[in-house]
C-alpha cells in the first residue's frame, strides 16, 4: 500500500479498516511535525487507499508529574506552526489541549467511532502523555501506531546495548539496510484527498480545540490545565519551522567545529536540537539528510567495518562523524535501552559493578551534602556548579559537558547515591525542555555508570564509577565567558 516500512508498523487493533468510516484519524503526539513523518505518510497512505479525508489530531496532555508552563508553551507553538503549514492542505487540523489524559481518550474514542482507523505515533516511553496501548484500549476501529523516531526502527533491535560501542557495531552491521527507507519531505505534496466536512457540534463544543486565538497568544496560558506555572516559558520557541532553521544554521555555521568545540560552553558550538528532536519538531532523518547533504555523502563512503570504533564509520569529516556518533548512536541507544527494559528509570537498573561499588560506598562520609531545595536554587559551594543550574533553571537547557560534570557532583552531594538519582530526575525532567527523554535516562544514568565501565583508583563515596571536577573541567574546557554570564563570579573551586 506504501513505503513505510513494516517493521516500523505496530497493530493495536486489528479489526478490519471500515471503508465507510468518515476520516482517517491520524493521532499526532509524538512526531509533532507534518515533514519526515513515517506516521502522517501512513495515514495518507490509507486515505488515498479508502477515498477518504485525514483528520489530524494533535493532543497535548496537562496533570503530568512535570508538565509545566514551559513544555506547554514550546508544544503550543509546534501546533501553531502546524496549524500554519495545514492550513492550505486537504486536511482537517484539530489541535487539542487536554486538562487530563481521560479527556483525550474520551475524545479519542468520539472520533474513533467515526473513523475508518486510526493511525497513531509509536513511542518509547509515555511519561508526558497517555500510553497508546491504554488509550486506544477501547477503540472499535482498526489501530495502526507507527514508528518515525530514528534511522534504526526501534523494534528492529531484539535486545537492549549495554555500551555504545556494543550498539555502534551493531548499526554499523544493520543500519545501512534501513537508511535508504526514509519517510518523504512532505508527505502530502501534490496529493488529492477528499476534504473533511465540519466535525459534529457535539465534539468540538465538548473537547474544544485549541482556537487561533489561544495558539496565537501561547504566553497567556489557559488557567484550566493542570500544569506548573513555577516554570515559566522561555526564549527558545517551538515548532518545526523554528527547528528547521536551526538545524540549517548549526549546518552551515557550526556543524564543521563540532568536533573542537562541543565540549567548550563557552563556544555554544552544538546543535540545540534537543527539545526539538524530543518534541517530534525535527526528524532524526532531516536531521542526517542535512547533515549528509553538506557533506557531498552518499551511501558509497560507508565504511563496510564492523568493529564498533567512532572514527571513519560513515566516511564523512570528523565534525560530522562525532555529530552522528551523538545523534543516532547515542540517541539510538537511548530508546534501544526504553523499548526493552521497563525498569529504564529504576536505580536497580544499574549494571551489578555500579551498584556494589555505589553500596561499598554508601555510608562514606560526605564533604557536602544538600537538599533538593538547595540543589534546586544553585545554593552549593561550587560556583561551576551553580551556574550550570542556573542556566537550567532559566533557559531550559545546559551544555552537555556541564550536565556531565552537574549529574557527577550531585552524585557525590547527596546523602545516597538513590538520592542523587531522585535529585537528577527531578531537576532535568522540572526544568529541561528535553526533559523526560530516553536521552534524560541514559545522561543520568550514565553518571551512576551505565553504559560505562568502572574507573580506579577507588574513591570516597563514588568508589569505581568515573569522577569529574569542576576544578579539572575549568582547566579542561573553556567556561569564563559561560560563568559570567550565568552570575557566578567567584573562583572555581
Ligand atoms: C545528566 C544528564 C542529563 C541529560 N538529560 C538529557 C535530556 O533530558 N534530554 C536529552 O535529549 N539529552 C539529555 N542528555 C544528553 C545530552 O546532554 C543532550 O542530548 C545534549 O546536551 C543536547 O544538546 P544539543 O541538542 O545541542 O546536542 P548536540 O551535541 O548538538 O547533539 C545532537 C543530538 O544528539 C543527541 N545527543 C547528544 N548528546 C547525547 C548524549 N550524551 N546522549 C544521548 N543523546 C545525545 C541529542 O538528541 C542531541 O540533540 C543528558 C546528559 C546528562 C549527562
Amino acid at each position: 500500500m506504501n513505503d513505510v516500512p513494516e517493521i516500523r508498523r505496530r497493530i493495536l487493533g486489528d479489526a478490519p479498516a471500515r471503508s465507510d468510516g468518515a476520516f482517517v484519524l491520524y493521532w499526532m503526539t509524538a512526531n509533532r511535525r507534518t515533514r519526515w513523518n513515517f506516521a502522517l505518510e501512513h495515514a495518507v497512505a490509507w486515505c488515498r487507499r479508502l477515498g477518504r479525508p485525514l483528520v489530524v489530531l494533535e493532543t497535548l496532555e496537562g496533570g503530568r508529574r512535570w508538565s509545566s508552563a514551559r513544555r506547554h508553551r514550546f508544544v503550543l507553538e509546534g501546533m501553531r506552526d502546524n496549524a500554519r503549514r495545514l492550513r492550505d492542505a486537504p486536511v482537517l487540523y484539530y489541535p487539542y489541549a487536554a486538562a487530563r489524559g481521560e479527556q483525550i481518550c474520551k475524545l479519542l474514542a468520539a472520533l474513533g467511532r467515526r473513523a475508518c482507523l486510526v493511525v497513531c505515533d509509536d513511542a518509547p516511553i509515555h511519561e508526558q502523555d497517555i500510553a497508546l496501548e491504554e488509550a486506544c484500549a477501547g477503540l472499535p476501529v482498526r489501530v495502526e501506531a507507527v514508528d518515525s523516531i530514528g534511522l534504526m526502527p526501534m523494534r528492529a533491535i531484539e535486545r537492549a546495548y549495554p555500551s555504545a560501542y556494543l550498539m555502534r557495531r551493531f548499526l554499523q552491521r544493520r543500519l545501512a539496510d534501513h537508511l535508504p527507507c526514509a519517510p518523504k519531505a512532505n508527505p502530502l505534496a501534490r496529493v488529492r484527498l477528499p476534504r473533511a466536512g465540519p466535525l459534529p457540534p457535539s465534539i468540538v463544543q465538548r473537547w474544544r480545540p485549541a482556537n487561533e486565538l489561544l495558539l496565537q497568544s501561547v504566553p497567556s496560558l489557559s488557567r484550566r490545565w493542570m500544569i506548573d506555572r513555577s516554570v515559566e516559558p522561555v526564549e527558545t520557541p517551538g515548532g518545526n519551522t523554528t527547528a528547521e532553521a536551526a538545524l540549517r544554521r548549526f549546518v552551515r555555521a557550526r556543524l564543521a567545529r563540532y568536533a573542537e568545540s562541543r565540549n567548550h560552553p563557552d563556544d555554544d558550538a552544538t546543535s540545540g536540537l534537543a527539545p526539538y528532536l524530543h518534541f517530534g519538531h525535527i526528524s532524526a532523518h532531516q536531521t542526517f539528510d542535512a547533515v549528509a547533504r553538506h557533506e557531498g555523502w552518499s551511501p558509497d563512503r560507508l565504511s563496510d567495518r564492523v568493529d564498533g570504533r567512532r572514527e571513519g564509520w560513515w566516511g564523512m569529516s570528523e565534525s560530522a562523524e562525532a555529530f552522528l556518533d551523538q545523534v543516532v548512536t547515542w540517541r539510538e541507544l537511548g530508546v534501544n535501552y526504553c523499548i526493552h527494559r521497563p525498569d529504564y528509570a529504576d536505580y536497580d537498573s544499574l549494571p551489578d559493578w555500579a551498584r556494589a561499588t555505589l553500596e561499598k560506598h554508601a555510608r562514606d562520609r560526605r564533604e557536602h551534602v544538600y537538599s533538593l531545595a538547595q540543589f534546586e536554587q544553585a545554593a552549593t559551594h561550587d560556583p561551576l556548579w551553580n551556574a550550570a543550574q542556573r542556566q537550567l533553571v532559566l533557559e531550559g537547557r545546559m551544555h552537555n559537558y556541564l550536565r556531565m560534570l552537574w549529574g557527577k557532583k550531585i552524585l557525590e552531594w547527596s546523602a545516597s547515591p538513590r538520592d542523587a538519582l531522585a535529585t537528577m530526575i527531578e531537576l532535568n525532567h522540572k526544568y529541561a525542555l528535553d526533559g523526560c527523554d530516553p536521552n534524560s535516562y541514559s545522561g543520568i544514568f550514565w553518571v551512576l555508570g551505565r553504559y560505562d565501565r568502572p574507573f580506579g583508583p577507588e574513591r570516597p563515596v563514588i568508589g569505581k564509577i568515573r569522577a569529574m571536577t569542576s576544578r579539572n573541567t575549568a582547566r579542561k574546557v573553556r567556561v569564563r565567558a559561560y560563568l559570567d554570564r550565568y552570575g557566578a563570579t567567584d573562583a572555581v573551586r
